[in-house]
Order: C-alpha cells, then structure tokens, then sequence
C-alpha cells in the first residue's frame, strides 16, 4: 500500500520558526481547578506561550492516582481561549473525549502513549474526527518503541481526513532503574524524520525526564537535534500539584529554561563541518568494508562447521570474543554497553549467515 503520510500532511499553523528561541506548547499535566487552569495559562501568556496544553482525562497507571476531572474542564479550557486568545490542546482516548473536544471548538487534540499502542481506540478517535480538518492532532509516541505502531497511529488519522499533525516524543518504558522516567531513544524521531522530512516532530522532555532538573538538558539535546518545538508541563504552583509532580515547573522557571537554551542554524554547514563529516563518511566506508569482510570469513567457518557436523553456535568462542572487545573498549575509551551492543549484533547476523549455509546445503543433499 502506498504510504499516504508522505504526501498528506498540512504544515501546522499554530508553529511559528523564530530563530532566536524554540516554539514551547506548555500548560499543567491535569486540569484541577477553574482557578489553576486559568492562572496558568495567563502566566504563560505574559511568557509568550501561544499554545496551552492541559490533561482533562488522565490515563494513570494506578487507579488511585488523580484520573483528572473529565468533561467539566471543557469549560475552562474555553475560557482559557476567551480570556488569553491563545490555542488549546488535551488529550483524547476515546470516541466520547474527541466529540466533546470537537463540539468545544478546541484546537489541538493530543493522543497519549497508552492510547498509541493501541489501533481500536485509535481508529475510533479517527473515526469521530473524520473529516474534521480544522483540528490538530499531536500523536505521542506508543509506550514501547515500535516506530510502525506510531506511524500507524498517524496513518489512522490521515485516513480520517485530518491532515495537520505532528509527532511528539515522549520516550520509552523500560524495566529497571535508569536516569530517565521514560528512555529517549531519540533513534527514532530522528527514522521518522528520514522516512517523513515535513512531520513537525515536538519533544516532551517532561515526560521523558521525569524531573525537573532534566528539563533543561533534554530540551537543548532537542534543539540541537532539529526538533519543531517542546512541549513541557508547566504549572502555576508546582509542589501543589494533583499529578506529576516532581516534573512540573512554573512559568516563571519555564521563561528561565527557554532563555537559557541556545539556538542552533538549521542548516549552516561551516567548511569544518565539511571537513568533519568527510571523515565521518570515510570511516562509514571502512567500517562497511571490514563487515563485509567478517562475514566472508564467518561464511567460511560456516562451510567449516557443516562439514565436520558442528553446530553453529560455540558460546565459549563467543564469550572469549566478548571478553576481548571488552577489554580493548576500556583502553580505546569506548562505551561497554556500545561496544557489547555492536558486538551482540554482529554475532547475530554471523549466526544467520552460518544457519543459512547449512540450510543451503542440505537443500542441496
Ligand atoms: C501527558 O502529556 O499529560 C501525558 C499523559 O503524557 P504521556 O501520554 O506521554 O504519558
Ligand atoms: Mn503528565
């Protein structure tokens, strides 16, 4: 099937390039009150914050977390666009979310990355918005990184008619312990981008740090990398607040975080630069050279081991290779999760290359 996102997205209006500092949507993780809700968004609208985010329906991963107050925030944020002019956005899980929103006149509907994973209620959101190509509609990442279930998410909406979207990422669940709440993988934006130049991709630092103190770093490693803009938590009194707390921030702090982050030219491309990426450009071609030279030598051994009836994989020869990179890392200032990672793949296709000789050769017999 063709891939109808690449010739089907509208430029979104609300986003406005400024060269001198990066386009923020920012509002409170959850609408709690009248009071919050609006003050708020005026301490954001003095900040230049044009686009006011807030949750109405919150998917928490427990129960007894704040579930947010549902359809009776409808009404603030309308005030919220009465009072400050600026746009608004929530999020949407469901048929019934996305009719209200619609009836409301909002302008910005957001999917979250629970909703993401899953296509049922996707298309229903879909389905409910069809034809409705006044909206926006931001589609978080899925909560694991499966790149086609949130191009797929996309894909849903365009099929509805609604053009105007973006992606926004979040990061990624995992299981452990790990500095962020939800791990970058920043991998993937920078795929999307590759496979769809003109999707406005946003980063949302806050839910990917988790922290307020990461909120900073990871929105310059955004702006560094190219991103349309960020999309932050922002609330009028933090410490007070009904859901993720420990990532939320004042405007005030807010304004202080946009000031600090240097701009980068999108496409300035000094003659250092030049020189650099040349050398880049080399060693990708040396490093292209010796694989395909390992897996020469691997389909040898492949040959090797059919003949003399041995099986292909021999764990300890792999631990000794293992080992051996290890220690050759440490000394040539390498990462050990890099080189252990690179090192795991490539063992993997060996194994491929191997099992597909000896499958050959019994074809063969
Ligand atoms: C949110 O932005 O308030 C939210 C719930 O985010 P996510 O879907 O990324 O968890
Ligand atoms: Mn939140």
């Amino acid at each position: 099937m063709k891939d109808n996102l690449l010739d089907k997205i509208s430029p979104l209006p609300f986003v406005t390039s400024d060269a001198s500092s990066p386009f923020v949507i920012a509002g409170p993780c959850s609408a709690e009150s009248l009071e919050q809700t609006i003050e708020t968004a005026r301490e954001l609208k003095s900040i230049g914050i044009s686009v006011f985010r807030v949750g109405l329906w919150k998917p928490r991963t427990l129960p007894t977390s704040f579930e947010g107050v549902g359809i009776k925030g409808i009404e603030w944020l309308k005030l919220v666009k009465q009072e400050t002019g600026m746009q608004v956005a929530t999020e949407v899980a469901t048929r019934e979310h996305a009719k209200a929103v619609l009836d409301a006149g909002i302008d910005v509907l957001w999917i979250g990355a629970r909703t993401c994973t899953n296509p049922f209620a996707v298309q229903e959101i879909a389905d409910a918005i069809k034809g409705h190509d006044e909206i926006t509609v931001l589609v978080k990442n899925p909560v694991n990184p499966d790149l086609d279930l949130w191009i797929g998410t996309m894909q849903r909406i365009v099929n509805a008619g609604v053009t105007m979207i973006g992606a926004i990422l979040r990061g990624f669940s995992y299981y452990g312990n790990n500095l962020y709440r939800n791990v970058p993988e920043w991998q993937l934006a920078i795929e999307l981008h590759r496979r769809y130049p003109h999707l406005p991709i946003f980063c949302d630092p806050s839910h990917m740090g988790g922290r307020r103190e990461l909120i900073a770093p990871l929105s310059q490693q955004a702006i560094d990398m190219g991103f349309d803009g960020l999309f932050i938590e922002s609330h009028y009194k933090p410490d007070e607040a009904l859901s993720d707390k420990d990532q939320q921030i004042s405007p005030k702090e807010l304004n202080s975080i946009i000031n600090s982050l240097i701009m980068r030219g999108k496409s300035q491309s000094t003659e250092t630069l030049e020189v650099l990426r040349q050398q880049i450009d080399a060693c990708d071609d040396e490093l292209l050279n010796i694989l395909s030279k390992r897996i020469d030598v691997c389909r040898l051994i492949g040959a090797y081991k059919k003949e003399q009836g041995m099986q292909v994989v021999q764990t300890n020869r792999y631990d000794t290779i293992l080992q051996k990179s290890l220690s050759q890392a440490k000394q040539l200032g390498l990462s050990a999760e890099f080189i252990k990672s690179i090192m795991s793949a490539i063992h993997q296709e060996s194994v491929r290359q191997q099992i597909e000789i000896l499958n050959n050769n019994s074809d063969n017999t």
